[in-house]
């Protein structure tokens, strides 16, 4: 059996990143860049107002001056505006030849019969209200680094420079196989003996959650022949595998088997862990597998601790295994030494709250915890007020 933090470390050893593609701009919202991207133009490319105004070459020794052609954005045209004349010019518009400030509308007053037009010289200064060629970035000048997630805000940075394609890592495609013969869905009745399938659903959301686009949920009976077939199917249509229970050492736990015959080779099994001892991990070329004990707290924790880190890898992100915070330990916890536990808390400001009913069974604190709280294998006893790793949910 291995410790959490080995079972992090060959996970991390053995993840390999698929070859980045080079997507449409509008498909890559939350996929990260996998290459550092630099501006092929100046941005602005050309001197522009940033006010609705009149344009001209500043004088302080003169405030009237006669109002002359009119420049609008999108305008292309070359302009010229004579020494003592201002160009009406509204914002983003190009700044003719021989101007070096733009008025706000606001402070000007133009006399309607003369087109005479004043302002108050002590408000503006000579360069006032142009956004100079360059000012944003300049050709070549690097705008967004490798590994920076694509945001609404990147999409238009990229755009403004013109571009319309990015290069990004892929995530993983995924397929999770629900095994257990006692297994119905909601929304059918329950005879007894029978339970509803709750790890289906939530190994759905968390996938969606960590931004896994093609999902493809398969049902297996606990028959060592159907879950071959289904584990066979799987394997060559995606990336990744999870399989909810099965791993356990009980007469109907077939999956480690089925999965030996399917070429997968073992990466560990069994974690010195509390809920989840007896997760695998294992590896098929470029094909990752994690068969997870079906208790819905080991699906929870374990997704949240391996698949989830291993599926952000994958998808071109850095520093995965890191816990998300340090928080406070708001009361004191006792543990069974030599297995890590991972804990379903609740953050309230810089403390952390462990609520009841943490059995691996035991569902309800899922309504209320955002995170796990990883406490440490060798302690037995956790005062309040110590620092803990927290993972968000
Ligand atoms: P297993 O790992 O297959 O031995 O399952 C361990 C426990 O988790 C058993 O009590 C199962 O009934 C339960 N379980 C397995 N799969 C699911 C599931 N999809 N939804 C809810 N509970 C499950
Ligand atoms: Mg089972």
């Amino acid at each position: 059996m291995i410790s959490v933090n080995d079972a992090r470390r060959i996970l991390s050893e053995n993840l390999e990143r698929a070859k980045s593609k080079n997507i449409s701009l509008n498909d890559s919202l939350g996929l990260i860049l996998a290459v550092d991207v630099y501006s092929p133009i100046d941005v602005p490319s050309f001197d522009n107002s940033a006010m609705d105004g009149y344009a001209m070459k500043f004088d302080s020794s003169r405030n009237s001056w006669e109002s002359g052609s009119v420049i609008q954005a999108g305008d292309t045209n070359a302009y010229k505006v004579k020494e003592g004349t201002a160009a009406r010019i509204f914002t983003g518009a190009k700044i003719p030849q021989g101007v070096d400030t733009v008025i706000p509308q606001e402070l000007i007053e133009r006399d309607e019969a003369t087109g005479r037009i004043s302002y108050d010289q002590d408000k503006i200064q000579t360069g006032s209200n142009i956004r100079l060629k360059g000012s944003q970035c300049k050709k070549e000048e690097l705008i967004a680094e490798k590994g920076t997630p694509v945001t609404p805000g990147l999409i238009g940075l990229l755009a403004s420079v013109g571009l319309n394609k990015v290069e990004v890592y892929t995530p993983a495609t995924v397929t999770y196989i629900i095994t257990g013969d006692e297994l119905k869905e909601a929304g059918t009745a329950l005879k007894e003996g029978e339970i509803y399938n709750s790890n289906g659903p939530m190994l759905e959301a968390l996938l969606k959650n960590a931004g896994i686009k093609e999902i493809s949920g398969l049902k297996a009976t606990d028959d060592k022949e159907e879950l071959q077939e289904k584990i066979n199917k799987a394997l060559a249509a995606s990336n990744v595998l999870i399989i909810s229970g099965g791993i356990s050492v009980g007469d109907y736990d077939f999956v480690k088997e089925c999965l030996e015959k399917a070429g997968v080779k073992e990466l560990f099994y069994k974690i010195k862990q509390r809920p989840g001892k007896p997760m695998y991990a294992g590896r098929k070329g470029d094909k990752y597998i994690f068969a997870l004990p079906g208790n819905p707290a080991s699906v929870l924790s374990c997704f949240n601790q391996y698949v989830k880190p291993s599926l952000k890898y994958l998808a071109g992100k850095e520093k995965v295994w890191e816990a998300d915070a340090v928080l406070s330990l708001a009361a004191d916890q006792k543990k069974k030494e030599g297995l890590t536990f991972f804990l379903k808390g609740r953050m309230e400001q810089d403390e952390v709250i462990i609520p009841g009913g943490q059995q691996s069974f035991n569902l309800l604190a899922f309504s209320t915890a955002n995170c796990l709280v990883e406490l440490e294998e060798d302690k037995e006893e956790i005062k309040a007020r110590t620092p803990v790793n927290v993972f968000y949910l």
